[in-house]
């Protein structure tokens, strides 16, 4: 892709053109990003955003890329990944917990388990970031994101100097849905109330037992992105899937994995066009023998 504005030096850096996403994503497809940064503090991520406000180009914002198919022809304007940007305190007399974007939503679970705080035990699995966690309000074995949030500090990144704080009641939380997947913010941190007090050998034992319980029966060893589809409830996605023997179902290298029918795996070649593909055959099975739309969780980018 061509290059429509050259950075500055300071930028240079931590500004790369060029870059296949498909090593950012947990599906491992996507084509290159025109501009791609990994800032790991604030003022990195405030020079990159006012710098691409100047240029006037587009924002991506990925966290672990693990709810996001991104199309074979890339991205334009600037990427950012914002994994990097790690760290979390904990108050464990209160419950107070507060995380940077890019923290691993299983990281934070653990450390609170160890300061005996309840609350996240369900979020050991989700191989997602703090950010990502709240703009899809991440969720498992009976718990989600907005269970337990309390606010999150955030900026517009067309005035990238004003950061400011929505409290969880603004955030319009839904299953899997916030109203962070309309307005185009960036989150930058969260603060979490968890339930102080707990014996950590307990809360570490449920925590384990939730990660084990889902690697026994979810396809973690191969490239994919979780659940593709929203379970259109009461219903589940995977049940209505496998009952219409769509387990194994493949084009190109993309599969309906034989374990768990709601999950598309990369079985080692698969493009984002078959991914697409499959979720499309996927959505007409479905409809044609329930006259019910699948409506996909996943997030997708530059189609
Ligand atoms: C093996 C596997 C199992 C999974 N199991 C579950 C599960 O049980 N439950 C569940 O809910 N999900 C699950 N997922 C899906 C995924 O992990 C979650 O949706 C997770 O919350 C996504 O976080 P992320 O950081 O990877 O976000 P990404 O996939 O990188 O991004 C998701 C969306 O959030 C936006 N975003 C990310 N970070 C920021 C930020 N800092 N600021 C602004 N916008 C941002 C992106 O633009 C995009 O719209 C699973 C995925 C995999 C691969």
């Amino acid at each position: 892709m061509a290059a429509p504005v050259s950075p500055s030096s300071s930028l240079r850096p931590s500004l790369r053109s060029g870059v296949p996403l498909r090593d950012f994503t947990t599906w491992k497809v996507g084509g290159e990003a025109e501009w791609f940064a990994e800032p790991a503090a604030g003022a990195e991520l405030l020079a990159l955003l006012r710098w691409r406000l100047e240029a006037g180009l587009p924002l991506q914002c990925l966290g672990a890329g693990s709810n996001l198919l991104i199309a074979d022809s890339g991205l334009a304007g600037l990427t950012l990944c914002l994994r990097r940007l790690q760290g979390s305190r904990f108050d464990a007399q209160e419950g107070w917990v507060e995380a940077e974007a890019g923290e691993p939503i299983p990281t934070l679970a653990r450390k609170a388990a160890r300061a005996g705080l309840s609350g996240l035990e369900w979020a050991v699995g989700i191989p997602g970031t703090v950010g990502g966690a709240a703009v899809m309000n991440a969720g498992a074995q009976g718990g989600c994101t907005a269970d337990c949030l309390h606010s999150l500090q955030v900026l517009d990144p067309a005035r990238p100097d004003q950061p400011f704080t929505l409290a969880a009641s603004e955030l319009g939380f839904a299953y899997r849905h916030s109203r962070l997947q309309q307005d185009p913010l960036v989150v930058l941190s969260a603060r979490f109330r968890l339930e102080p007090g707990h014996d950590p050998a307990a809360v570490t034992a449920r925590t384990s037992a939730n990660l084990h319980s889902r690697t026994s029966t979810q396809p973690y060893q191969q490239p994919s992105c979780g659940s593709v589809f929203r379970n259109p409830e009461p219903l589940k996605a995977g049940r209505l899937i496998e009952d219409l023997g769509l387990k194994g179902l493949s084009i190109g290298g993309a599969q309906v994995s034989p374990l768990h029918a709601n999950f598309i795996v990369n079985t080692g070649n698969a493009t984002a066009a078959d991914i697409a593909a499959l979720i499309a055959v996927v959505q007409e099975r479905v409809e044609a023998a329930h006259q019910l739309r699948l409506h996909p969780e996943v997030k997708r980018l530059g189609f």
